[in-house]
């Protein structure tokens, strides 16, 4: 056994910088620009793509075009296109739009929940589980999220039992992959090391996802974590942009370019072309008129 002896050759990136990322910017993005966008990322070998939110547009004004988008993307076998649905409405919208992969979520706290949701954690959770099972019986593809699952920032440490016994929940309710959200950035490497191992033998083998974001720039360090846990899928965003909109300072998700350099040095299959994802940050770059956290995009070439 060696530190690497659990990690994989290759990993699957989920690009979400077109909804975590857009969500919280001021600046609305149109539709022909969030598809620009998208090929720019897929150009350079993005293979899923987290498009959009079928959430309340009075809430999140940036996730309205969430259909226009979907209609407007190209038709690629090879790329997964997911959306984030929170509710039942977002599940019919989704449906219509003919979308065939969802990431859902519920938060481990209630003070999250209440802020993020408008709802009181177990109602949330409740509900997400309805929606997974809803969204398998139409055929759908479901990743369901645990928000909050390594702290929070208004309640604290997040119990493990907490964090499992909603995993169970949503992987009973037919969930296809389990997603681990360190929404707020408060995870250290050990801690996800810990939790993923423990998830993943509750479910007994079921698949687990993370999602990182980088507030105290501890994103790969955790991402190396759950890889070394047996992870191989995780929720990187262009640039690094991004910063979840109900939570103060909190930062991006773990910036698409730096995490490529990583895994490929060593070793561990992207499938992304750094060169031109570096295009994509600069495009978004040029666009929002400020620089994004990203390290690598900002190297001499
Ligand atoms: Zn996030």
């Amino acid at each position: 056994m060696t530190p690497f002896s659990g990690v994989g050759k290759a990993v699957t990136l989920e690009e979400v910088g077109l909804r975590d990322g857009l969500q919280g910017e001021a600046r609305l993005f149109s539709v022909e620009e969030k598809v620009a966008l998208a090929r720019l990322l897929m150009d350079a070998g993005v293979r899923k793509l987290q498009i959009g939110a079928f959430v309340r547009p009075d809430w999140v004004p940036q996730m309205a075009n969430t259909e226009e988008v979907f209609k407007a993307l190209p038709e690629r076998k090879d790329v997964t296109y997911t959306a984030l649905v929170l509710n039942e409405t977002g599940l019919e919208r989704a449906l219509s739009a003919g979308v065939t992969h969802l990431y859902v979520a519920a938060s481990a706290s209630n003070a999250h929940s209440l802020k993020n949701l408008n709802r009181p954690m177990p109602e949330a959770v409740k509900g997400v589980a309805r929606i997974v099972d809803h969204a398998k019986k139409e055929g759908l593809h479901v990743r369901a999220g645990i928000m909050v699952a390594f702290g929070c920032p208004f309640e604290g440490p997040v119990p493990v039992e907490r964090v499992l016994e909603i995993a169970e929940r949503f992987a009973d309710a037919g969930a296809d992959v389990i997603d681990l959200a360190d929404t707020a950035g408060l995870a250290n490497p050990k801690q996800v090391y810990k939790l993923v191992v423990t998830v993943r033998s509750e479910l007994e083998g079921g698949s687990l996802s993370l999602h990182l974001h980088d507030t105290r720039g501890l994103g790969l360090a955790n991402l190396l974590a759950g890889l070394q846990g047996g992870v191989t899928h995780f929720d990187t965003s262009v640039g690094g942009i991004g910063g979840c909109p109900f939570i103060p300072h909190a930062a991006g998700n773990i910036p698409t370019e730096d995490a490529v350099l990583m895994l490929e040095e060593m070793g561990i299959e992207t499938g992304i072309h750094l060169p031109r994802l570096c295009e994509a940050t600069k495009w978004l770059e040029t666009r929002l008129g400020r620089v994004l956290p990203a390290k690598v995009s900002h190297l001499p070439a």
